[in-house]
């Protein structure tokens, strides 16, 4: 007789958490974003349980949709993509179900941007070269706080992940050049553990062309800094000559 917010992960329907799939499969309504949840992952849920898509659907539908159902003690999971705490709108849901008296809970998500480093393998914090990732995106339809804009944040030079900005890819290069050098690799990953996936890897000199031939222009994730080249240190974490509280440091014997 609640709401359960679950995170279904990237695509791949086995990158939903354990006890997501519990709770999908526990629900009496399920109720998913179907322009980008993996209709697979509705395969954890019950054959008889009440499926509804939100994309054709406005916050007050959907609410209407949760509110009926809790009212007739059934249990309702809503479905966002990755991690809902990202670009979910399930800010305003949880406050709409706060007013209402309604329970819920949250399961997370694998966010896409996790499965995006494990499809290029690559780790977004090298030591000396980012230990900062800065999540964003390029202002759309929805704004973008001034005092983020891109250019101001591509002067750190940290590790960065952009979402949902694909499609002005050209204005995404412009703003980051304006902080990191030309030379700055960049990876593209469209549909990170679909089947479908696609990987372009490129500089900002080049990125932008290379994203147009392979024709990706939505579901993708524009990855950006050093921490795809070969260059760093690594980390003290595993280091012979380096000890913290679960192992000393190994005597040199040259010394
Ligand atoms: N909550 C989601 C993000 C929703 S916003 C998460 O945690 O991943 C939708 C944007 O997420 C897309 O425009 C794209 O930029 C990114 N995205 C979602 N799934 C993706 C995937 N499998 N591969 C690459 N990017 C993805």
């Amino acid at each position: 007789m609640k709401v359960i917010f679950i995170g279904a992960g990237p695509g791949d329907p086995d990158l939903i958490t354990v006890k997501g799939a519990k709770a999908l499969n526990e629900a009496d309504v399920i109720i998913y974003a179907g322009s980008l949840v993996n209709k697979e992952v509705l395969a954890h849920g019950r054959k008889d349980a009440e499926v509804y898509d939100s994309a054709g659907m406005t916050l007050e539908e959907v609410l209407a949709v949760m509110k009926k159902a809790v009212s007739l003690g059934r249990t309702v999971a809503r479905v966002h993509t990755g991690d809902p705490c990202l670009y979910g709108a399930i800010q305003e849901q949880m406050d709409a179900l706060a007013q209402e008296g309604i329970a819920f809970d949250i399961i997370p998500g694998v966010s896409s941007f996790l499965a995006a480093a494990a499809s290029i393998k690559r780790e977004y914090t090298l030591p000396d070269i980012s230990q900062t990732v800065i999540l964003t995106r390029l202002e759309g339809r929805t704004p973008v706080p001034e005092q983020e804009n891109l250019a101001g944040l591509a002067k750190h030079g940290a590790t960065m992940c952009l979402f949902l900005s694909v499609q002005m890819i050209d204005k995404v290069v412009a703003e980051l050049r304006q902080g990191y050098p030309e030379q700055t690799p960049v990876a593209v990953v469209q549909k990170a553990s679909w089947p479908e996936e696609k990987i372009v890897h490129g500089t900002l000199s080049n990125i932008a062309e290379k994203v147009k031939a392979a024709a990706i222009s939505r579901t993708a994730l524009i990855l950006v800094g050093d921490f795809l080249g070969n260059d760093y240190q690594r980390s003290l974490l595993y280091h012979p000559e380096f000890s913290h509280g679960y192992r000393e440091a190994k005597q040199d014997e040259s010394k």
